[in-house]
């Protein structure tokens, strides 16, 4: 039996994670893929994520600090850190602990090459191919390229990548270009073997088969929710690996004209049963989610009812009149995807599972 709780659970679907990387896996099926687990694993959990992957290439991460994490608990895979290192300490702790490491700038060049001791250490060059965030300008894509490919402190061949900053538009061509781009830059080395390359991210591994190269980076996909603006993890066999549930802690009757919580921005349009859930922003739920936003209650859709408090949120139980205190509410995951969630509430899947609050019990089935 179930311990008692009084507040809000996530349920992490180990099966849903497998599950969904070989749908990354088959749609890419030329590629190998590294399986993204920064921020714990998208809110699902490294260490479980790791180990749920055991299907992937490799790993990656955004810092060093997360990829030591998995060190310490043993997972002695690849693992490359996105964001690199800036300074000689994280490089030397990235070499002693055989780290992937991304270079995005000039100063890691030169610390790699003031660096004569240790292993060698495998890097992936990062190109701006349109997102202007980090990277190389392919014109100085060459000098960099001959640099690292003449260090002692490289391990050869030397990996390309570059990130979309648009694959999720559903009819972008912004993808495209950026491909483009790549390819472009690509043959200005004049490299008589390309060298390893990887472009995807979860949408691109979906919708932009010309960017599946010899490595896919996926991430929100493998936690079953879709990258596409407006769309939806069942259209491309993906399952939910988190269901958020919260117990009702109170169902009560109120007068119509009632107002329902801070502000009273909310009104009872009739004499009408409202439930009160034991979770609130302090727990990750979005404080912007509007009246309205839906909820399940015993499997079926009910309402929002006014604003999310930190604690506490108010549902109303029209819809639901088995609804019993004690019963849980479904906030996402299992019959209300996470990306229904986030449209109501003017954000991204992504936001809402990366924000789950330490208040929040994590359990892994
Ligand atoms: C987060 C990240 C990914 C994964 O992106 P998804 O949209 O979650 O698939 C891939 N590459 C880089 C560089 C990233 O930062």
């Amino acid at each position: 039996m179930d311990a008692f709780r009084d507040g809000p659970v996530a349920r992490i679907d180990r099966r849903a994670l497998a599950l969904n990387l070989g749908v990354a896996r088959a749609r890419a099926a030329g590629s190998r893929v590294l399986a993204v687990v920064k921020a714990d694993a998208y809110g699902h959990g490294a260490l479980w994520a790791a180990r749920a992957f055991a299907a992937a290439d490799g790993l990656a991460v955004a810092r060093t600090s997360e990829a030591l994490v998995l060190r310490r608990a043993g997972i002695d895979r690849t693992i490359l850190v996105l964001g690199g290192f800036s300074d000689r300490e994280a490089l030397a702790q990235i070499a002693a602990e055989r780290l992937d490491a991304v270079v995005h700038a000039h100063q890691q060049v030169e610390m790699l090459r003031s660096r004569h001791e240790g292993a060698p250490v495998r890097v992936w060059v990062k190109v701006d191919t349109g997102m202007h965030r980090l990277g190389f300008p392919p014109a100085e894509l060459p000098a960099v390229w001959n640099a690292l490919a003449h260090l002692s402190s490289v391990a050869q061949p030397v990996h390309l990548m570059s990130h979309f900053a648009r694959a999720d538009e559903p009819d972008g061509t912004a993808t495209a270009r950026q491909i483009a781009c790549f390819d472009e830059a690509l043959a200005g080395l004049g490299a008589s073997a390309p060298p390893p390359a990887s472009l995807a991210n979860s949408a691109a591994v979906l919708e932009a088969p010309a960017a599946h190269r010899e490595w896919v980076r996926p991430g929100v996909m493998l936690y079953g929710i879709a990258p596409m603006v407006g769309g939806r993890a069942a259209d491309h066999g993906l399952r939910p690996a988190m269901t958020l549930t919260a117990p009702l802690v109170a169902v009560k009757t109120i007068e119509a004209g009632s107002p329902v919580g801070y502000g009273g921005v909310w009104t009872a349009p009739a004499r009408m049963r409202l439930g009160l859930a034991a979770i609130g922003y302090a727990d990750g739920y979005p404080r912007h989610a509007p009246s309205g936003t839906p909820v399940l209650v015993g499997g079926r859709r009910a309402a929002l009812a006014g604003r999310v408090s930190m604690d506490l949120i108010a549902i109303d139980l029209r819809g639901c009149p088995e609804a019993r205190a004690g019963d849980p509410v479904t906030l996402w995951g299992d019959g209300l995807p996470v990306e229904e969630v986030a449209e109501a509430a003017g954000t991204i899947g992504y936001e809402l599972v990366t924000r789950l609050g330490p208040r929040v019990e994590r359990i892994v089935r």
